[in-house]
């Protein structure tokens, strides 16, 4: 789950990370509001969406009078932001956050994330702030350091002190920079998260290390135990259809493909997908309907699929072991009496009870292609959208 810049740094503060003083805003006055009780000469407005990249793309702008908080808010909220994370559609910004400016002396970057292949926590840092680490990775990767965190002891000082040498964080701001790194370590683990990003990280003029941006993502297995997370949750920058199947318990992400795609098991849904691209295909989505699924769970399943207007096509793929494949036929009938079903739909059914499943779908009188094998169905669907 991801949250906002201002609620990352709401965290932050808690844990003694040093930020600048800010104020969410829903409404230009309350924009305007914000910055008069901040009291700062100069105030940065920024647009508040689930995505990065938000100062190239405009969304991140300098006022230096209230005045100019005014026109930079009225320009920003209710813009649609494209930046190279939302994708070519862009994201409606429907908040911002007024901040004091801050002397920017130098811009550096800290990152925290789970490395699989250690299965370690791992501090990321780079005097190449403000850009993006990937492009850093990319072009200057011996400019990013790495401590690796032994979750035993946690970070330790001097892993902190390296990494702030490494960095070239002047020497008299070290003992800040240790700080901060040792603050949003205890974060990451606190709260669980499975991303913390500062980027940047900045030293300022006066003297200190502060974050200037705040990315969080948490991970939503332990949500359970994160309450105060879950409250920050804002339902407006999630996609319609995965917040739909999450209150069925579904597994579905939504792609940028057109065949729709109802399997059972990750396993299974991903090798779909593959074989749905081995054809020259695209997925609409992955699905897991799961094991135990019932007829209600496979109708929503089947709704959430078709209320995707880029679905052009559906692929149903169920190998029944522990989910019956009569269930699975039951529920797509259903489904299709709910809301209709114009699209082509092929469907590849096998295990248990799969002769009852067929005699479902024959019996139904609906428009289905049925399929012998994985390979076949994939090849039939993909050439029913073209
Ligand atoms: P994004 O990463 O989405 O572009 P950031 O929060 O990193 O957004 O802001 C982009 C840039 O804007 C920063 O790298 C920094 O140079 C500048 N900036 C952001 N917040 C402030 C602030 N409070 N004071 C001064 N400059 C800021
Ligand atoms: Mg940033």
């Amino acid at each position: 789950m991801n949250i906002h810049e201002y609620q990352g740094k709401e965290i932050l503060r808690k844990y003694g990370v040093s930020v600048p003083n800010g104020k969410v805003a829903f409404t230009v006055d309350e924009a305007v509001e914000a910055a008069k009780e901040l009291g700062s000469s100069v105030n940065v407005v920024k647009a508040q969406i689930h995505a990065g990249g938000r100062g190239k793309a405009g969304g991140v702008k300098v006022a230096k009078n209230l005045e100019e908080v005014r026109t930079y808010a009225s320009e920003i909220l209710g813009k649609t932001l494209v930046t190279h994370q939302t994708g070519p559609e862009g994201k409606e910004v429907k908040r911002l956050l007024i901040e004091e400016g801050c002397d920017i002396k130098k811009e550096y970057y800290i990152g925290l994330v789970l490395d699989r292949a250690t299965s370690r926590i791992v501090m990321m840092a780079s005097e190449e702030g403000g850009t993006e680490i990937e492009e850093v990775a990319e072009q200057t990767p011996e400019k990013i350091f790495k401590e690796i965190v032994d979750p035993v002891v946690g970070l330790q000082g001097f892993q902190a002190r390296r990494l702030a040498f490494n960095i070239n964080i002047p020497k008299e701001l070290v003992g800040q920079a240790v700080k901060f790194m040792m603050g949003l370590y205890t974060v990451f683990v606190d709260k669980d998260c499975s991303i913390a990003e500062i980027n940047p990280l900045v030293t300022t003029g006066d003297g200190r290390v502060m974050a200037l941006d705040a990315k969080f993502n948490f991970d939503s297995n332990a949500l359970y135990r994160q309450k105060d997370i879950i409250e920050f949750r804002d339902l407006d920058e999630e996609d319609q259809k995965e917040i739909e199947a999450s209150k069925y318990d579904l597994s579905y992400i939504s792609l940028d493909g057109n065949i729709g795609c109802m399997v059972n098991g990750a396993g299974l849904a991903m090798s779909t997908m593959d074989i749905i691209k081995h054809y020259s295909g695209d997925p609409a989505n992955f699905l897991d309907v799961g094991g135990g699924a019932t007829a209600e769970k496979v109708t929503e399943a089947f709704k959430i699929i078709l209320s995707d207007e880029n679905v052009k096509g559906i692929f149903v793929n169920i190998f029944g072991g522990i989910m019956k494949c009569d269930i699975i036929a039951e529920g797509v009938v259903e489904a299709t009496k709910q809301v209709g079903l114009s699209l082509p739909l092929v469907v590849r059914l096998e295990g248990t009870n799969v002769e009852l499943g067929k005699k479902i779908l024959d019996e139904s009188g609906l428009n289905i292609t049925s399929a012998d094998s994985m390979a076949d169905g994939a090849e039939k669907i993909v050439s029913l959208v073209k």
